[in-house]
Parts: structure tokens; sequence; C-alpha cells
């Protein structure tokens, strides 16, 4: 599992003129000491020092890693690193730097080496560091260095130094002493983010199984908010572990940061907890419901059922996958299954959430999902960056109905899921493309999946949904309204309301309306507010085509009366509704999909 770094090591050990590579037992006893208090929160800066024992003088190589598993791009984080020392004992011992992430420590000999620094926590990012003065999030992969000769088999203790009233939410295990947790292996030290300071939390059991929500600042997720979150989670776990049978954690922890000066919501996952932050309007949103769903399904599916592309992660460098669609985009899917599925949404709400899925996708150059999941490490800037999660949901709904249709819902996708679950994850490894359309094949009664693959899945093709939807009893509808159109844009000024630009070809370009003209007021309606149009279009819905109204603009001062022609537009409007007139076995296939049932 280290090849690469094995590799990478000893070309720097004998560019260095060094010795062999140091056997994977040289580094024992390894432990990670974390500062954290209101005198350090006063600069913003985690303390860190790493503590080890080694057995001779060979040259220890300590890297950083360059990205947090699940955030697909590279994240600096060494940049955040100052005030370096190593000490052996009372003693100052030699370091340098092998590579801008990399540093090496000299010790005297036998005995325990120290390296420690600060670290400025200061991006608001879920990959990243954040602190408050009461408060700090972080992420194992920003601060913790692993030695690169040693593999990253070795486990470790985390003992954490912070005020005596504040405290600690991780997903790492405890151990004996207070403030003392442990990692089996680097892997899932690394995994999971952690908070300390002035924070709510409390927990609840979920099939056994204890689950706890960390929320920052205090008192902010409070009341209706919090036990509205808790209710949803609760509904959405039980469908989501009917997929695989299996919970294959402890103990499960979600980290909310809710902070104004965030725009939107993100989250992160982990093999047991994750990390989301959001502008307080998510408080209570359906937003706030469908990432969490998606987060803790992620548990499951990438944290566990791992393409092999990122089986073991290697932290030294990008790992692209073409299989990052069935991680994002069918984990997105199972997210709007578990909140349908959970009675957390109605079935109108998980149509309508598929057709803006729809809507996403048309709005974006056609991309394949398996060139959109190579090219999110480049983060494409032609509108496709993360298209891989509604179009990859798609292809889970279209796949969930061609495999209830083959078999007459006696299988669905959750099969493939379970059997891709087992047969990789359930053997200590990552899964491949053969493995997923073999189970694919399977569950479908052995229909080949072969086009389907190169027109949706490696090719361009538009999706079927006019051929696919009715095998679900569903059926696409599309309305065309005539609006009535001015052909205008604007923004508010400070002077009013002013044309941001006039539309080519439309009626007031042809009447003489000017980019920069005041609109004071249409068809005699004053435009006092942001509702002007929707009013003028109610009220000339029915009216004739070229007739005239007047429309009344300031220009350099003077009052202007205009009168365009009245002339409409064609809006096209979609939406998925159920077919009244459904076959029985679609309509087995639809409460197959919107309850998680198969059989006839
Ligand atoms: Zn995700």
């Amino acid at each position: 599992m280290t090849n690469s770094i094995a590799g990478a090591l000893s070309l720097v050990l004998l560019a260095g003129g060094a010795t062999a590579p140091r056997a994977e037992d040289d580094i024992r006893n390894v432990r990670y000491d974390v500062t954290f208090d209101s005198e350090s929160a006063a600069t913003r800066t985690l303390h860190i020092e790493m503590s080890f024992e080694v057995s001779n003088r060979d040259a220890v190589v300590l890297s950083l890693p360059s990205w947090t598993p699940g955030a697909y791009d590279l994240g600096d984080f060494a940049k955040n690193i100052r005030n370096v020392r190593a000490t052996q004992g009372t003693v100052d011992i030699r370091w340098d730097k092998a590579d801008f992430d990399t540093w090496r420590v000299y010790p005297n000999g036998r005995g325990r080496v120290s390296i420690a620094f600060d670290y400025t926590a200061d991006e608001l990012d879920n990959a990243h560091a954040w602190s408050r003065p009461d408060f700090v999030f972080f992420n194992g992969t920003n601060v913790f260095f692993f030695p690169e000769d040693a593999g990253l088999e070795f486990s470790s203790e985390v003992v954490f130094h912070t005020e005596s009233d504040w405290r600690i939410a991780t997903g790492l295990s405890s151990g004996q002493a207070a403030r003392t947790y442990s990692a089996a292996d680097y892997h899932e030290l690394v995994d999971m983010p952690t908070f300390v300071g002035r924070f709510d939390v409390d927990s609840a059991q979920i099939g056994g199984k204890w689950n706890r929500l960390a929320t920052y600042p205090e008192g902010r997720m409070a009341g209706q908010s919090r036990s509205l979150l808790w209710d949803q989670i609760h509904r959405l776990r039980p469908p989501m572990e009917a997929v695989t049978d299996a919970v294959p954690w402890e103990h499960y922890t979600t980290l909310l940061v809710f902070e104004e000066s965030f725009g939107g919501g993100s989250a992160l996952e982990h093999a047991n907890s994750h990390l989301g932050i959001y502008h307080p309007t998510f408080l209570g949103s359906p937003a706030l419901a469908s990432i969490t769903a998606h987060e803790i399904f992620h548990a499951w599916n990438v944290k566990r059922m791992r393409p092999v592309d990122l089986w073991p992660y290697d932290y030294g460098r990008p790992m692209p996958t073409e299989l990052l669609w069935v991680s994002e985009g069918i984990t997105d899917y199972y997210a709007d299954l578990a909140l349908v599925r959970g009675g957390i949404v109605s079935a109108e709400s998980f149509y309508q959430d598929t057709q803006a899925k729809i809507e996403q996708v048309a709005a974006v150059p056609p991309v394949a999902l398996e060139d959109a999941s190579l090219s999110t490490w480049i983060g494409p800037r032609d509108g496709t960056a993360s298209v891989y999660y509604p179009k990859g949901s798609l292809a889970g709904l279209m796949l969930d109905i061609l495999i209830r249709d083959a078999s007459d819902n006696a299988r669905s996708l959750d099969d493939v899921m379970k059997t891709v679950y087992e047969g990789s994850y359930g053997r200590g490894r990552g899964f491949t493309e053969d493995q997923w359309w073999a189970a694919v094949r399977e569950a479908a009664g052995g229909r080949s999946f072969q086009d389907f693959h190169d027109d949706y899945v490696d090719g361009r093709a538009p999706y079927p949904w006019e051929a696919l939807l009715p095998l679900a009893g569903l059926r696409l509808r599309v309305d065309v309204t005539r609006v009535p159109r001015i052909g205008i844009t604007t923004n508010g000024s400070a002077e009013g309301v002013r044309v941001a630009s006039v539309g080519p070809g439309t009626a007031a370009q042809a009447a003489g309306i000017q980019p920069g003209d005041i609109v004071v007021s249409v068809a005699g309606v004053e435009v006092g507010n942001a509702d002007f149009g929707a009013v003028f279009r109610a009220n000339f819905a029915g009216a004739t085509p070229g007739s005239r109204y007047e429309l009344v603009v300031e220009r350099s001062g003077q009052r202007l009366t205009i009168t365009p022609e009245l002339r409409f537009d064609d809006v096209r409007t979609a939406s998925i509704e159920e077919d009244a007139g459904a076959s029985p076995k679609a309509m087995r296939i639809r409460n197959g999909l919107l309850t998680g049932s198969t059989g006839n």
C-alpha cells in the first residue's frame, strides 16, 4: 500500500547521500499532542507536536498530505505551518525540508524524538482548519505528519490540551485517559475531523449505535431546528441501512458549523462522521436534510465501497477515477431515496428534485460521466465541474428502473450496491468498473448494459426519459405557456429600477428603450418594487398580441412615454408526474422506487 511513497522516499534518501530506507518498526509509539486554548485561539493557532521513538540516527522523513479524501483537489496545508522545532529530550536537533510539504529530522541516536509547529487555522473550508476565539475545527490531513518510510499502518495516540470547560468532538476512539484518543492506523487518524472549544452536543441511539450531533456556535442550532434534524436523521437511517444490511461503525458524529460569512452549504464525508459548514439560513431547511442524507450515505458508498483507484488512499498525489459518478452521483440518488422512503419528503417532491437534476444537466455542455469524474481534480470552467452529481444520480435512477423492469421488481439497484459492497469492502479492497457492471448485469437477470455504458456513462447521449419513465409508471409532462415579455432586464439602483440590458430583436428595442433608462411605470403600474414584471405578466396574459401599452421611463432627467408592441414568448416547463394509466407492473416499480420494496 505504500509503493509510490516508498519509491519517492528512496530517491530522496539517495539524493541526500543518507542511509537505506528505515525498517517499518523503526518508528514506534507515535503520539500527537494538539493544543488549542483561549490564548492560541487569539492568534487562530493550533499547536501540534508529533513524537515517536527511533532506534538509531537515520533521518526521519515526515510529510503532510496534499489533499483531504472526499475533497478532490490539492490543499497545500503545509503553507499554514510556522515555528517548526525538532527536539530529542531537552536538546534541539537538526531538521530541514526535503520538499515543500516534507520535513527531515535528524535524531542524535536511539530515543524519543519530537517535532512541533504552529498551524494557522483560518480557512473556512471543510477540508481545512478554521478557528474562532472559543472554537476550532480541523482535519487530521491538515496537521498530522506521516513518516514516509514507515508505511501508514502505524497506530497512534492523540492527546488534546485545552481549557477545562471546553469540549472535544471527534470520530476518533476514546482512550483510557481524559482527552486522549487513539487511531488504529494513519488512514483512521486523518479521517476524523475534530471540534475543540465551546459548542452544543447531544446524542441519541439509532439501531443500537450512538449518534452525536455537535454544532457551533453554542445556541445556534437549538429548539425546533435541532429536533427537526434529529427526527430527519432517525427517519433516513433505516432506508439507508436496508441497502447493505450493515452498520459498519460503532458511533457516528455529525459536526455542523453555522457561519454568516459562509455562502451556501457544503459538507465532507468520513467513515463515521461528517463535517458540514452552512449559512444560518440552512437551519431547518430541506437542503440541510438532503446534504445530511448525502454525507451519511457516503459512510457506505466511498468511505467503504470505494473505487479501486482510491484504494488505499495515497495522500501524496491526486487520485482521479472514472467511477466518481458512482461514489458521488449514486450517493446523491440514495440521499433522495432516503428522504422519500423515510417520509421526510413527499413523492411529489422526489419527482421535482429529479426534474431539477434533469434541468441542471441540460443547462451545461454534454459531458460523459466518466470524463466528468476524472476532471473533478482540475475543476473545468465550462459549467460541467460538478455535473457528475446530478447526472450520476439520474444514471442511478435509470439503472434502478431498468433492473426493476428486467426482474419484474424482484431486484433493484440496492442489490448492485450490496453485491459490490460485500465483494470489495467486504474483502478489504476497492471495486473495479468490471465488478460494478457485472453486478448490474446480474441484478438485471443477465441483460447486457454495454450500450447503456457506451451511450450514457462513457458517451454524451441525452438520457431517454420519454422511454424510461413509463417503465416506472411516470411520465414527463411538458407545458407550454404564452408569457407577455417586455424584452428588458433590470436591476435596482439608487434612482430606481434601471434597465440593465435590452434584448436584441425585442419589442423594447424596436420601441427605443435604452440601457440606463429608469423605469417609472409599465401600463399604468408604478414600478416601485421587484414584482412589477409579475404584475405585468398577470395583467397582460390574455391580451391581444400586437396591441400597444405605455411604458414611462426617465432618461437624462426627462420623462418619456414609450409605446412598445405587446409580444409573447412561449415558455416550456417540464415536470414528472404519475401516470394514471400505468400498468400493474409499472406501478409495482414506482412503488418499489418510493418505498424500497421489491417483489410483486
Ligand atoms: Zn458527496
